[in-house]
């Protein structure tokens, strides 16, 4: 669990590695401003009272005494106006520093999200909640704040050591006392700042992160539709301010077990200022102390207050430590390679089609106990279309994220291109899945982004748009290549659903052009009817005739035509072979296409061509 204490020197050292990126001469220069703002007020207190020496004799001896208060006098303008610049280049370069510290945070966060080869990481629970504390961190304007507070908590403890220093000249107990009193009632605060931070960045944070995500519901675009045709809204509205006052309920009840204990320090503080002041009220009516004397004394047991609580850059420094500790975690947590894993087989080196080989892949989810996948053995030939169908949750689309690398198999083996390791194959491997991501973003990179280098080539993207049957999507678009694929922004437009699938199909196909030889579509066309569902799939067999084809549908009618089908049951390849040795063979296969030609039959959805299939079948 994490805590949010000032004084953890991994959270410091976190800090300053974030900020190295910021470069010496600049935290040099921070740091030289520190110095000068803490110091120089205990300067202008040791000047004051030598301001206050030099006046009785000036008064008394005319101007020939005068020049004792003319220096001291100097001295006082010089302290207060380089005070005044150097507060001001301190709050510029900290405003500076702060912008670096928040570039540097998401950096690192960056690398850790984008650095790891597969996403099983980043499906962690633990990790899931680190990321949102870093993301509520940023919304509170902790990166803004970070580097004000840690030389406003600095300044400011250097302005109370210098006054302890001044003071232990009047007795030396005096300083002690009320350090020791101020450095209570800091506890107090730090031990109130503490919970208050690991509250909030804990168990507050997973609470505000389900508050937050009913709030999205309620507000957002993507569930909006289902939320009115359910009526979800009445349900919503209350379930959120529960989370809320939830989540909120933490706090408060941190806060109210500190009362007791801010008393005491309340106390502590009365008594200790009780008796140094009045220890100093008697030496100078004793003489002891002079008037000079009693005035730098007096002023330095008030400044003793800065060794003691400092509000809000003590709270804002506590949240960008433990913010910078997070990060720290969460590069524990997830270890990233330290160079990323280049790709050693560039779609540059090597073009055509791609081989795959999988021996006896077994993987288990994180928290899953049954393995999804068990002894699954499978070769696909180069340039083989290949069809993967199975009953919901057979683990066809795990195959699929096997097969891309983004989880790693617990046994058995997957060799891809002639040995490598779908992580080694990346680039070789173009991908289309159900949840294909629908980029706010224009047209242009929506589909370059299946290759990158492919990017600026107009020629090559719209060839893949108008494989992928989108061809008429372009000149409908009022800003072409151009246009932003959401509403939300000015100029945007909003596609259906099967123009979606188009787009995304057009960027595994630019991804093709780019050198993949291995094209898996894992139902990203779902949206389609049956009939249009199968024109694609006929249609993309056709144009990927040069590279290898995985298909995966519910829908058996659509895969038909490819040259070979497996069958995922219990973890592992249950039948294998073309659409007319299934049948034939009246397994699990011939069972679920008759299923489902059955009910288009019965529902009056049956494409004439399936139904002459089916009977040619059953022929
Ligand atoms: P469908 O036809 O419904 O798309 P599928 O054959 O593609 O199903 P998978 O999505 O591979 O099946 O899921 C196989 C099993 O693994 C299911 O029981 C599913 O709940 C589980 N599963 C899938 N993804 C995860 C995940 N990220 N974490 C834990 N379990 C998962």
């Amino acid at each position: 669990m994490a805590t949010a204490r000032i004084g953890d020197p991994a959270r410091w050292r976190a800090l300053f590695g974030l900020l190295r990126q910021a470069g010496r001469a600049r935290l040099g220069a921070f740091a030289a401003l520190i110095l000068l703002v803490g110091l120089l007020p205990t300067a202008v207190i040791l000047v004051t009272g030598r301001l206050a020496a030099a006046i009785p004799a000036a008064v008394a001896s005319g101007p020939a005494a005068r020049q004792p208060v003319m220096v001291a006098l100097a001295a006082l303008i010089g302290c207060l106006v380089a005070l005044a610049l150097a507060s001001n280049t301190l709050g510029q370069l900290g405003r500076v520093l702060s912008d670096a510290f928040a570039l540097a945070l998401h950096q690192a966060v960056a690398r850790v999200t984008l650095g790891t080869p597969d996403v099983a990481p980043l499906e962690d629970p633990a990790v899931a909640d680190e990321l949102q504390a870093v993301q509520d961190a940023e919304r509170r304007n902790v990166f803004r704040n970070a580097m004000d507070a840690l030389s406003g908590v600095a300044t400011t403890r250097l302005r109370g050591a210098g006054a302890f220093v001044v003071l232990l000249g009047f007795r030396w107990w005096a300083p002690l006392v009320l350090g020791l009193a101020w450095h209570l009632t800091n506890r107090v605060y730090l031990h109130a700042t503490a919970n208050g931070v690991t509250v909030q960045m804990t168990d507050g944070a997973v609470r505000l992160r389900r508050a937050e995500y009913l709030r999205t519901l309620a507000v957002g675009a993507p569930a909006a539709k289902e939320v009115r045709v359910f009526g979800l809204g009445g349900w919503l509205v209350p379930r959120y301010g529960d989370a809320w006052l939830d989540a909120l309920e933490l706090l408060w009840t941190s806060r109210k077990a500190n009362r007791a204990i801010t008393a005491a320090a309340a106390l502590a503080l009365a008594v200790s200022h009780g008796l140094v002041l009045g220890a100093l009220g008697v030496a100078a009516s004793r003489g002891e102390v002079g008037v000079a004397a009693l005035l730098v004394f007096a002023q330095a047991a008030i400044a003793t207050a800065d060794l003691g609580l400092l509000g809000d850059p003590q709270w804002h420094l506590a949240q960008a430590l433990a913010l910078a500790g997070r990060v720290a975690g969460l590069r524990a947590r997830v270890p990233v390679p330290e160079k990323p894993e280049t790709r050693s087989t560039p779609a540059e080196a090597r073009s055509g089609k791609v081989a795959v080989r999988l021996d006896g892949v077994r993987f288990t989810y994180r928290g899953r106990e049954r393995p999804t996948l068990d002894g699954l053995s499978l070769e696909i030939p180069a340039g083989q279309s290949l069809a993967i169908v199975g009953e919901n949750g057979a683990g066809k689309s795990t195959l699929i994220k096997l097969l891309c690398g983004l989880y790693e198999p617990d046994a058995g083996r997957i060799a891809v291109d002639g040995g490598l390791s779908p992580r080694q194959a990346r680039g070789r491997i173009a991908a289309i899945f159900q949840d294909f991501v629908r980029y706010p973003l224009p047209l242009r990179e929506n589909v370059g982004f299946g290759r990158l280098a492919l990017m600026d080539d107009d020629a090559a993207l719209e060839g893949a748009l108008r494989d992928a049957g989108g061809g008429a999507l372009l000149t409908r678009l009022e800003h072409g290549w151009d246009t932003v694929l959401s509403r939300e922004f000015e100029g945007g437009t909003e596609l259906s659903g099967g123009q979606w699938q188009r787009v995304a199909l057009a960027r595994a196909l630019a991804a093709v052009r780019g050198g993949a030889g291995l094209l898996v579509l894992d139902e990203p066309t779902a949206a389609l009817d049956v009939r249009a569902e199968t024109e694609l799939f006929e249609r993309f067999l056709e144009l990927t005739r040069d590279v290898t084809t995985i298909l995966v549908s519910h829908r058996l009618s659509s895969v038909r035509h490819a040259d070979r089908i497996v069958v995922i049951d219990g973890g592992r390849v249950a039948e294998d072979g073309t659409h007319e040795s299934l049948m034939r063979a009246g397994g699990l296969y011939a069972r679920m296409y008759s299923l489902q030609a059955e009910r288009f039959a019965s529902e009056g959805m049956a494409d004439e061509s399936v139904a002459d299939e089916e009977a040619e079948a059953h022929a």
